[in-house]
């Protein structure tokens, strides 16, 4: 009999669904809390390379997930006036009859791992978190906010960069740093030339096109913001356009259609990366909670999920619940270590304007990277 029947999954973002329909799918019972009472996501969209259309195979979501997103093959990198400086072919890792990567509105890959979870009995309650969580040794007691309670084989924290899981097991020993730096997006309807990912440097910053549909794409620019300043909601079309003055071509021409200040995304990016085991007896971190980091490569969500799917695979294997949290980490902890200091130091190189970073290379090894199976 395995040693772990029922899990607490606490958090039901990317990561917290992941996790639930991975372990569902091996037959363990699973209580998923999110504290959100209206159970949405903010509404643009995701990059998703060739490792995760991989880990989607595998968690048996690929078709709903694929008919719900924009599938390309090419990551293409391209100088501020939209000279091409490289094309980096796709890697069809899910099998040569699917896509090399996605690109998918947050919503729509929300509606469509939600969904799956419920369809696989995950017991979902909302606008609810932890209260306490005390380990037993060989269960873990929980005390929700509600007041009411529940004991667990485990407790898997999936509750994103300011998780009150990690905050319970480790204290204040990590709290999120802000970086400099901040990211802004707008929605746009699809350029047809934009049926690729494309990026644009400029010594001012990173902008990029991501295709999420056949009607829909996104503009994505990230800016340096030391003083990580608050911004007037009623600003941000005109301070998002000023951000862009470095650009010409295609991202110039779009500049001009950013007029919404409604519609504009402006998140400062902040990271945390426990840099020790991702559990305490019988409680685990996973995802943002763990290691968020900047979206400079791409692949945070990316992490968040492989992560959930290796948890599934070790709770099923041999072993003790110590013996199978430590393989798990050992499958996770220095490739999510790389991807979490890769991204931070790309974002460090642009602050500095180091104009002879290898942003091409290290995109290329980081697909090398995560290529490689987990
Ligand atoms: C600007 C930006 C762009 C990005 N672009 C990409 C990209 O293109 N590709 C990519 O792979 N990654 C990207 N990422 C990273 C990606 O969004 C995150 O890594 C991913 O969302 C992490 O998933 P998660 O489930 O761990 O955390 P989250 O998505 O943050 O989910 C955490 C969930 O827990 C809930 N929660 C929080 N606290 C509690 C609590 N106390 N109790 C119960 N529930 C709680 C939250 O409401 C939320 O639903 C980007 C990130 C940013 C900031």
């Amino acid at each position: 009999m395995s040693a772990v029947n029922k899990v607490l999954i606490v958090g039901g973002g990317i990561g917290g669904l992941c996790a639930a329909i991975a372990l569902r799918r091996k037959g363990i019972e699973v209580d998923l809390i999110e504290l959100k009472s209206e159970w949405t996501v903010y509404g643009v969209g995701i990059i998703q390379q060739s490792n995760v259309v991989r880990e989607m195979a595998k968690l048996g979501v690929l078709d709903g997930y694929l008919d719900a997103a924009y599938a390309f093959e090419d990551v293409a990198i391209y100088g501020p006036a939209g000279q091409q400086l490289a094309r980096i072919p796709g890697q069809r890792l899910a099998g040569p009859a699917y896509p090399a990567n996605v690109g998918i509105s947050r919503l729509a890959l929300h509606k469509v791992l939600s969904e799956t979870a419920l369809e696989l009995g995950a017991n979902v309650r909302l606008g609810l978190s932890v209260e306490s969580l005390k380990d037993l040794g060989d269960s873990v007691e929980v005390v929700f906010t509600d007041g009411s309670s529940g004991g667990y084989d485990l407790v898997v924290g999936a509750d994103g960069l300011f998780s009150k899981v990690r905050d319970l097991l480790l204290g204040d020993t990590y709290t999120p740093r802000f970086t400099g730096q901040a990211v802004w997006r707008y929605n746009f309807p699809r350029d047809p030339h934009i049926d690729h990912l494309a990026n644009y440097q400029s010594a001012d910053g990173n902008a990029g096109l991501v295709p999420l549909a056949g009607d829909l794409m996104y503009l994505f620019l990230t800016s340096d913001e030391p003083t990580n300043p608050w911004m007037d909601p009623a600003t941000l079309a005109e301070q998002m356009r000023q951000r862009l003055h470095g650009f010409t071509g295609l991202i110039g021409e779009l500049r001009e259609q950013i007029t919404d200040s409604g519609q504009v995304v402006y998140k400062p990016m902040e990271v945390v990366f426990v840099d020790e085991p991702w559990y305490r007896g019988r409680v685990l971190l996973i995802g943002d909670a763990a290691h968020a980091t900047t979206p400079h490569l791409g692949q945070g969500a990316g992490m968040a999920i492989e992560d959930a799917i290796v948890l599934s695979e070790e709770l099923t294997g041999e072993g003790s619940v110590e013996q199978q949290l430590k393989r798990f980490m050992e499958r996770r902890f220095e490739r999510c270590k790389y991807i979490s200091e890769s991204s931070v130091l790309a974002g460090e190189k642009e602050m500095q304007h180091d104009r002879d970073f290898d942003r091409i290379g290290l995109v290329k090894q980081m697909l090398a990277r995560t290529a490689e199976p987990i």
